[in-house]
């Protein structure tokens, strides 16, 4: 079983000189306190290249980190306050089924771009249509496997525009093979765990590291399916200002474009109405 899933991860990345080699992937739940006393959740366990490592969240933050194993195993096996885990916003928000919107009353706008497999390239000018500014622009990248296996290109730009500093990059989990047909994920064969799962680990193969967020093919779900991705501890990126289809945002929406080079409206919307005010966009992580 494990020999197949690194078979799987390699064979997707032949000809990416970059990717690691993920295997023994497991969705864990183990709440720690660091050496600093701050809470901490490891959510996977995983080798990287024969190295036990854990991926992290912050419940307070959303942020996530790989670590390896040897830096946080010390801690995992202490107690820690199961109401301060269960009233955390990461729970909170991973028992609230789907998130369009903000929560709370914010000034401005969640931005997420759409990765869905397509042969055309990524649509560079969500990047550098941005205004100048000093601090990098918060940004959602929602990215399947299959966009992955097929833009290694696009991926070493997208990642030199965040170590540049132009953009922060939430990388969401789009899902591994974007079904649609005939029902999203809610097609008969489709197993929403091997979705999730085996597309975290080739975000992790390629030097992403994915977020709390998971967003539905065509955001379409069902509860069963919602179950099942609480289940593995994440959150559904929903959107109430999907532009292409003429959804206006408001303050706190979670807008939607694709990146993918398949939607020009949508793009084109953001970039004559929304992308130039700068101080518009909002980490998704604040949401
Ligand atoms: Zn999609």
């Amino acid at each position: 079983m494990i020999f197949r899933s690194v078979c799987v991860i390699s064979i997707f990345f032949c000809g990416i000189s970059f990717a690691s080699q993920i295997s023994s992937y497991k969705p864990i739940f183990i709440p720690f306190n660091d050496a600093n006393g701050q809470l901490h959740i490891a959510l996977r366990s995983f080798e990287q290249d024969g190295h036990p490592e854990y991926l992290i969240v912050s419940p307070d933050t959303l942020e996530t980190e790989v670590k390896m194993a040897t830096e946080i195993d010390l801690f995992l096996s202490k107690k820690v306050s199961e109401k301060r885990v269960s009233q955390s916003r990461f729970m909170r928000l991973v028992s609230s089924g789907e998130v369009r919107h903000s929560g709370s009353s914010v000034n401005g706008l969640f931005l997420t771009v759409d990765l869905c497999p397509s042969k055309k390239p990524f649509v560079r000018e969500v990047i550098t249509q941005l205004p100048s500014s000093e601090a990098p622009i918060p940004m959602a990248i929602a990215v399947t496997g299959v966009w992955l296996s097929q833009h290694a290109e696009d991926l070493v730009w997208l990642k030199r525009q965040a170590s540049e500093g132009r953009v922060r990059v939430t990388w969401v989990n789009h899902s591994l093979s974007h079904p649609v047909k005939p029902d999203f994920m809610r097609s008969s064969g489709i197993v929403l765990e091997d979705e999730v799962l085996k597309n975290e680990q080739q975000m992790l193969a390629v030097g992403i590291v994915p977020s709390v967020f998971f967003r539905f093919p065509g955001l379409i779900s069902s509860d069963i399916l919602k179950v099942k991705l609480r289940d593995l501890h994440l959150i559904a990126l929903g959107s109430d200002a999907w532009l292409a289809k003429g959804e206006v945002p408001k303050n706190g929406s979670v807008v939607l474009v694709h990146g993918n080079g398949n939607e020009p409206r949508g793009i084109s919307l953001l970039m004559t109405r929304y992308l130039h005010k700068v101080d518009r966009w909002l980490e998704l992580n604040k949401i």
